[in-house]
């Protein structure tokens, strides 16, 4: 507890002890701490940098690669290990294209400028061009920090990219040196499985404090992530020792992160393979049986969170039948789906293009015009950012933020009528997006 005292050339100016972690001494639990802060108000230009190249068969279907340049000091891992990663997908593509390549569909390469600062240039090119990635955006996969550890890969996804993340690393080598007979896919598995019911990779869902946000959870996009990471069991400390810090160089990264920068090579090959595959493959690789999967056991946890309340919901009748019977319409939907995608005459480009475009709009079917109560911004009512830790992401947000501190409330009825209207609300969207997947006519 409390950990060592440091040595005397890194204390400060305060008169308190210091002491190098972990966490905090008992005697440091209760205490407040009063922060003066100061801040400049000006306005200041921003750049966002955007590359294209024109899909040969299907240039108004867009696959973004986007992250952020600007970084708080010198950025040698937050944004640079990934940006530079950006580079190197862009370098690759050039490369193709000089061989007379043409992606199927359009790529996007966006350099995004003060993402520090709030999400900014992402945030502004999303609203700006929002009514044309609502109609042609088929994914967004994101490019901030390629490393934050030295042990596996970390994925956070949208649940219909898992079987491409999954299909993918089993085509990339481990970047371990010890591990050259493995595959990534291999490495990542024996180090970091789900923790009981599936013999796979563990993914996680997304949360925020990085560029994918106004994509995913404002206008819909299936989105994913991708970087290195560290032991998240043994090294239980939140993002990494040095994040955001003046320490943050590129001699940290070459010196002790990835001196081989083979790690950041494979964390490349993953994020410019998924964009490669959306952008390429003649039936996008979208997964809806992934999704089903993950709504049945989003559905189980935060049912099995209002049950802690058994009382009060016999009391105030309140019952999540309606969720459960709207994922059971979803499962069957998605597999008849899938399917039906397996006899689709490929030959016939209106048929696959009717099939892909039913993938497409699968995570925008759960976008709810509305948005979450008192968060308009955040408008998916499966995912969004934890209102408690913006880094975390939270699933149907709508039932868990009704739900949480449900005990303190002043007015049990209308907090719990509050819950049964987002549990109403989360059946409908399901539902409606299970229907989105049926066939044409
Ligand atoms: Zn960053």
């Amino acid at each position: 507890m409390g950990g060592q005292i440091p040595p005397n050339h890194w204390k400060g100016a305060l008169n308190v002890s210091y002491r190098i972690g972990p966490g905090f001494t008992d005697d440091f639990k209760n205490q407040l701490v009063r922060m003066n802060i100061h801040t400049n108000n000006q306005v200041t230009r921003i750049y966002n940098v955007i590359g294209r190249i024109r899909g040969a068969l299907e240039p108004d279907r867009y696959v973004i690669l986007g992250g952020h340049r600007d970084a708080w000091v010198f950025g040698g891992i937050d944004p640079m290990s990934g940006a530079a990663l950006v580079h190197e997908t862009v370098r690759s593509a050039g490369r193709l294209l000089s061989k007379g390549w043409r992606p199927r569909r359009t790529i996007i390469f966006a350099s995004w400028d003060a993402e520090e600062f709030g999400l900014l240039g992402s945030t502004e090119w999303a609203e700006d061009n929002a009514k044309l990635l609502q109609e042609r955006a088929v994914a967004y996969i994101n490019a901030d920090s390629g490393i934050e550890g030295m042990y596996t890969l970390r994925v956070d996804c949208t649940p219909s990219l898992h079987t491409l993340v999954y299909d993918l690393t089993k085509q990339i080598a481990s970047p371990e040196r010890e591990e050259e007979e493995l595959s990534l896919y291999e490495s990542w598995h024996k180090k970091d499985n789900w923790t009981n019911d599936r013999d796979a990779p563990r993914i996680s869902k997304l949360g925020s404090g990085s560029d994918f946000e106004a994509y995913f959870v404002r206008l819909g996009i299936a989105a994913g992530r991708a970087r290195y990471t560290k032991n998240r069991k043994s090294e239980r400390y939140s993002s990494y020792p040095v994040y955001h810090t003046v320490y943050e160089t590129f001699e940290v990264v070459e010196k002790f992160y990835d001196p081989s920068f083979t790690r950041l090579r494979a964390v490349a090959q993953v994020r410019g393979g998924l964009v490669f595959l959306l952008a390429d493959s003649q039936i996008v690789p979208l997964d809806a049986n992934q999704y089903a999967i993950s709504l049945d056991k989003y559905t189980r946890s935060i049912a099995g969170m209002a049950q802690t309340h058994l009382k009060d919901m016999q009391t105030y009748e309140v019952s999540f039948d309606s969720m459960f019977s709207a994922v059971e319409n979803f499962t069957v939907a998605a597999r008849e789906f899938h399917e039906r995608l397996q006899t689709v005459n490929r030959a016939d480009p209106l048929q696959v293009r009717a099939m892909n475009d039913q993938l497409m709009y699968l995570e925008r079917a759960f976008i709810d015009p509305l948005g979450l109560p008192g968060r308009p911004f955040y408008r998916h009512v499966i995912f969004a950012p934890s209102s408690h830790n913006k880094y975390a992401g939270e699933c149907f947000p709508g039932i868990y933020d009704a739900l949480f501190d449900i005990e303190r409330s002043v007015d049990r009825e209308k907090a719990w009528n509050e819950v049964k209207q987002q549990i109403s609300i989360a059946a409908f969207t399901v539902h409606a997006a299970a229907m989105s997947l049926a066939p044409p006519a």
